[in-house]
């Protein structure tokens, strides 16, 4: 009798149902903040995982599916998304094919870990990439989408922890007092072999955690200070709570500044990783292509369906946005995401798209989705406090208060809808 190999499993009703339903919202909720989907290979060049994810990674040095081929090629099932994606955004030129650069993929992944509950050999990841944006407000976006989609598949309890790993001067720094901490402290042999290599691997050693406690925390320059600031501001204006971690260093090599990770809350004592991710400004050029930044997430669907079974969480169709959001400039930008959250809280389902794009460009979009009225706030509406609503149906528009907005969409979303000729 055949069986499944060790670590891989079958997916059968009704976790395979579960595991579209999490598709779907994922989908629908990337819709709403204008990423687009994107398909890549499951095997890559060896190589491409060694100049990004990193050589002394677990990932690599451990449990990579590294195999050649008939022609002696040396290639890898993908152990994660994000080199896969940065390589395409190079071969395909996608930064000269508009101004969107924001894309998410949902595919298996494999790594060789030691299989037990939640660890597989082969699972599924959602992820998403912004690229090319380098304000802190695409952090604060993807970390919105991420929290979005766990309420939306019915997961309440979770934490997200999250810390900035700062540029490469600040790393530098750290790099030596790091180095010079960790050798007074017992470690375990590989530890002791990764401390000159890559001090902050060290800190990630699932071994004995509590002997980190007390590791300094990095000190960031001025810009990677702001950067952290910001994004704690607009996750903290948007209503999204976490929980500053500067234990959290992510087990991969190419993060800057801003790194993030979901934890499951529903156990006592352990918690699960769920998903995570974090700002990438140099992988692109690492590989070849031109000094971009970016940021993105990985979130583990095997896991998300495990977590939705714990909680008995329900199946629901979501219904589709019927506001769009456009905002132009950095104020406004910020102001946006107060009103996007106060629009939620009070059940207006709002699209938007936060990264960069004119006016118009954004118009189509809400066009394409069909909403029946588009909210817009640039630089003028931010400072006087006023947002422009405009009836999407009658192309009739007028300026509120951001006080009387949500009583006015309300009642504009009650009246009878008028079809559009
Ligand atoms: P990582 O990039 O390692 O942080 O992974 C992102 C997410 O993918 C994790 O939070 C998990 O939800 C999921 N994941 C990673 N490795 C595995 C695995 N071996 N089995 C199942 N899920 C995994």
């Amino acid at each position: 009798m055949h069986t499944t190999v060790r670590g891989f499993k079958d997916i059968l009703p009704p976790d395979s149902y579960k595991m579209s339903f999490v598709e779907n919202v994922a989908k629908e909720v990337f819709e709403r903040f204008n990423y687009k989907e994107i398909r890549i290979p499951t095997v890559e060049y060896y190589d491409l995982f060694i100049k990004t994810t990193g050589e002394t990674t677990d990932i690599v040095e451990k449990e990579m599916y590294k195999f050649e081929d008939q022609s002696k090629r040396v290639l890898a099932l993908r152990p994660e998304g994000t080199p896969g994606v940065a390589r395409t955004y190079i071969n395909n030129k996608l930064n000269l094919k508009g101004e969107n650069t924001k894309y998410f993929y949902i595919g298996n992944m494999f790594r060789a870990e030691r299989p037990q509950a939640g660890r597989y050999r082969e699972f599924e990841q959602i992820g998403a990439e912004c690229i090319g944006v380098s304000s802190p407000y695409a952090d604060a976006e993807v970390i919105i989408m991420l929290d979005m989609i766990l309420k939306k598949i019915g997961i309440r309890s979770y934490s997200i922890e999250i810390n900035s790993l700062g540029c490469n001067e600040c790393r530098k720094k750290y790099r030596e007092i790091l180095i010079n901490y960790l050798k007074n402290l017992y470690l375990c042999d590989i530890c002791k072999t990764r401390l000159e290599r890559n001090p902050l691997r060290v800190i990630d050693c699932k071994t004995d955690r509590d002997k980190f406690k007390d590791v300094p925390s990095i000190e960031l320059c001025n810009d990677c200070r702001k950067h952290y600031e910001t994004l704690k501001n607009v996750l903290t204006q948007s209503n999204i709570s976490f929980n500053e971690n500067p234990l959290l260093v992510r087990g991969l090599d190419y993060y800057t500044k801003t790194v993030f990770e979901i934890w499951s809350g529903s156990n006592e004592g352990k918690k699960n990783s769920l998903g995570g991710g974090g700002r990438y400004d140099n992988l692109i050029e690492m590989i070849g292509g031109e000094k971009t930044p970016a940021i993105g997430f990985g979130l583990g669907m095997d896991r998300l369906v495990i977590e939705m079974k714990k909680v008995n969480a329900k199946l629901y169709k979501e219904p589709k946005p019927r506001v769009f959001l456009a905002q132009l400039g950095e104020l406004a930008k910020k102001k946006s995401l107060k009103i996007f959250s106060e629009l939620e809280k009070n059940g207006i389902l709002v699209a938007e798209s936060f990264g960069r794009g004119s006016l118009k460009s954004q118009m189509r979009i809400a066009d394409k989705l069909g909403v029946e009225i588009t909210l817009i706030i640039g630089q003028k509406e931010a400072l006087d406090g006023t947002i422009i609503v405009r009836d999407m149906m009658s192309g009739t528009q007028e300026i509120v208060t951001w006080e009387k907005l949500v009583s006015l969409v309300k009642k504009m979303l009650k009246a009878p809808i008028v079809i559009k000729k």
